[in-house]
């Protein structure tokens, strides 16, 4: 018996590079869940070269956070398409911030979100961990893909072939974030707002599942596995 029955929504929490998207990844294949990468969204709004992508171009390049109603309203118009499909929703990369923490908050509280339970999934790697992983990163160049591969040898990850994408066959690139700089700021930014974020959670949800995530991908979703079935809920 489930101790959750409602539908679930996942906010992934953790450093750039921790894993959250191949964990999503995992999720989907594994359990048909939706993931929500605001990340991923923003990138496709800048190569389809939408007005929202002109204006935050920079701010990516930059490591930056794009601004909180700019990224809100994405988040709001795809939940509100999502949340009728029944399905679990992975909720990568938002909220960034107590900010967005809040008005994740607020919106969960609307009567279209009542058959709603939050989890929080935290991803705890040290910050070298990270660099090393970010700094052999492949992503997909197809923005409806943006499948994650890593360059480095011997990883589980590497792509099949060289350089293309598993997947969707199409090439594989660096981020064009994803450069030693750009890398630091964003680590900066994201510990700036880690423990308001963490704790905002900590106060509110009983349902917290930490995951060490320095282990290869396969290990983290095992030990997810065994977090969700420990807490009673179906995937
Ligand atoms: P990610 O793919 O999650 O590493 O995000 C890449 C970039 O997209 C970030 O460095 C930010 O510039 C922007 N971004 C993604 N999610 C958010 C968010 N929730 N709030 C503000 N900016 C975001």
């Amino acid at each position: 018996m489930s101790i959750c029955a409602k539908s679930k929504i996942f906010v992934l929490v953790g450093s750039p590079g921790s894993g959250k998207g191949s964990f999503s990844e995992f999720c989907i294949k594994n359990f048909g869940w939706s993931q929500l990468s605001t990340g991923n969204l923003c990138r496709k709004h800048v190569s389809n070269n939408t007005e929202i992508g002109k204006h935050i171009d920079f701010v990516l390049k930059s490591g930056k956070l794009v601004s909180d109603n700019i990224i809100f309203d994405m988040v709001r118009e795809w939940l509100i398409e999502q949340i009728n499909l029944g399905k679990s929703i992975l909720l990568d990369g938002f909220p960034r911030n107590l900010v967005q923490a809040e008005a994740l908050n607020s919106l969960l509280n609307e009567e279209a979100f009542r058959n709603i339970c939050l989890f929080v999934v935290k991803f705890v790697v040290s910050d070298d961990i990270v660099i090393d992983r970010l700094c052999g990163r492949l992503v997909c160049k197809n923005k409806n893909c943006q499948a994650i591969y890593s360059s480095a040898k011997g990883s589980l990850s590497r792509p099949k072939n060289d350089m293309i994408c598993d997947k969707c066959l199409k090439e594989l690139e660096v981020r064009a974030d994803d450069n030693i700089e750009t890398i630091k700021e964003r680590l900066k930014v994201y510990h700036e707002h880690e423990a308001s974020l963490l704790d905002f959670y900590t106060k509110k949800e009983k349902n917290i599942i930490e995951l060490d995530a320095s282990m290869p991908i396969k290990n983290i979703f095992c030990s997810f596995e065994e977090a969700i079935n420990l807490m009673g809920l179906d995937s």
